[in-house]
């Protein structure tokens, strides 16, 4: 990998690390608007309730999305440091460069991953019957 390379790598994963703390921040101030709505509301609208149940499911779920991708980041930018990005963490094989061109924060092969991400899914379900 060349230097060049290496600083393009960087670029895109501190790009995508900024937007994803930008749209978690967006997250945040929404549930904290929505929180203050509600008290005011709460008499008049009884039958909001499971709507709102919801709503907090959705944003529990994105919440943890976005928290799993930055931690990939994470990863990937250690990866870099340590002169191993480019490699699977599982299985060691080379990713290919169309797969790390189109998400430069992978730090598995694509087997390895869903497999990975087989795991976590059944281990964090929220819903066994979906
Ligand atoms: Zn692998």
């Amino acid at each position: 990998m060349t230097e060049l390379d290496r600083q393009t790598i960087e670029t895109a994963l501190d790009e995508r690390l900024e937007e994803l703390r930008r749209t978690r921040a967006g997250m945040q101030r929404e549930s904290e608007g929505g929180l203050s709505g509600e008290v005011s509301h709460v008499d008049n609208h009884p039958g909001d309730e499971a709507t709102e149940t919801h709503e907090r499911e959705l944003e529990v779920t994105t919440e943890l999305f976005l928290e799993e991708e930055e931690r990939r980041i994470g990863e990937a930018r250690r990866a870099l440091a340590e002169g191993r990005y480019g490699r699977c963490l599982n299985c060691g094989a080379e990713i290919p460069r169309a797969r790390l061109a189109a998400m430069p924060e992978a730090v598995r092969c694509l087997d390895c991953q869903r497999h990975f991400e087989g795991l976590h899914n059944q281990h964090h379900s929220l819903d066994p019957d979906r």
